[in-house]
């Protein structure tokens, strides 16, 4: 049975390093729709020549083309064992569309991860990422990536206002999933406000009770 996972989250709230850290763990994908439309934008393929100026602005790109992408994505075989999915869905389309895409297979865990807003807002803004793997500057590292060398930089999004942008489109666009998936045994909400290898210890506890609950749900009566 492949665990397929989703981690919800406002930008800053730690997503990418916990799905990355938790993927690497479990021997399964990270899917990562924000890496994959930057990788989109750099190559200058048309979905990124649409995505950049979206994404510039603090804005969603549009539920077609990320739903092509992701089930596109989710239709290799390296996902039979399961996925963690960071940045998909953001709203209640994109949804439906995945419980559609992942019909037959196990069911979604989905974990929330909650942050107040003002501290979202100063992590964003003093974050640096590697401009060539993406991966987050740790506070110790100087100006190059130690696992790819790229250079660390400012993401184009993180910019004061941009985040408060992406912060309002998140309140309205995909907090409305928290309701969407709330009723089912294998949603979890977590306090990411904590240092990260706390908050990993949580994921890992909130995936092991998940499964369980889904087992649960599962067994005849
Ligand atoms: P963060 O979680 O820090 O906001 P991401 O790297 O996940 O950042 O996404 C960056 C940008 O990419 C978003 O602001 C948005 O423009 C676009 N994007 C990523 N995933 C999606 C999605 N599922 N639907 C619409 N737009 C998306
Ligand atoms: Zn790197």
């Amino acid at each position: 049975m492949g665990l397929n996972l989703v981690m919800l989250g406002p930008p800053g709230a730690g997503k990418g390093t916990q799905a990355d850290a938790f993927a690497r763990e479990r021997g399964i994908p990270r899917i990562s729709t924000g890496d994959m439309l930057r990788e989109a934008v750099h190559a200058g393929t048309p979905i990124g020549l649409a995505a950049r100026e979206r994404m510039d602005a603090g804005l969603l790109v549009s539920d077609d083309v990320m739903i092509a992408i992701v089930d596109e994505r989710l239709d290799r075989p390296d996902t039979r064992a399961g996925f963690v999915l960071d940045g998909f869905p953001r709203t209640v389309t994109q949804a439906e569309a995945l419980d559609r895409m992942i019909d037959g297979r196990s069911p979604l865990m989905v974990l929330e991860i909650v942050v107040p807003t003002d501290v979202l807002v100063r992590r964003v803004r003093g974050r640096r990422v590697c401009d060539r793997c993406g991966a987050n500057a740790k506070p110790g590292d100087a100006s190059f990536c130690p696992s790819c060398g790229g250079p660390f930089v400012q993401r184009s999004d993180d910019s004061e206002d941009v985040v408060r942008e992406r912060l309002r489109i998140y309140e309205r666009d995909t907090r409305p999933l928290v309701a969407y998936y709330r009723s089912r045994p294998t949603f979890r909400a977590l306090d990411g406000d904590r240092p990260p290898d706390v908050v990993a210890r949580a994921i890992r506890e909130a995936v092991a009770a998940a499964a369980d609950a889904a087992r649960e749900a599962g067994r005849p009566s």
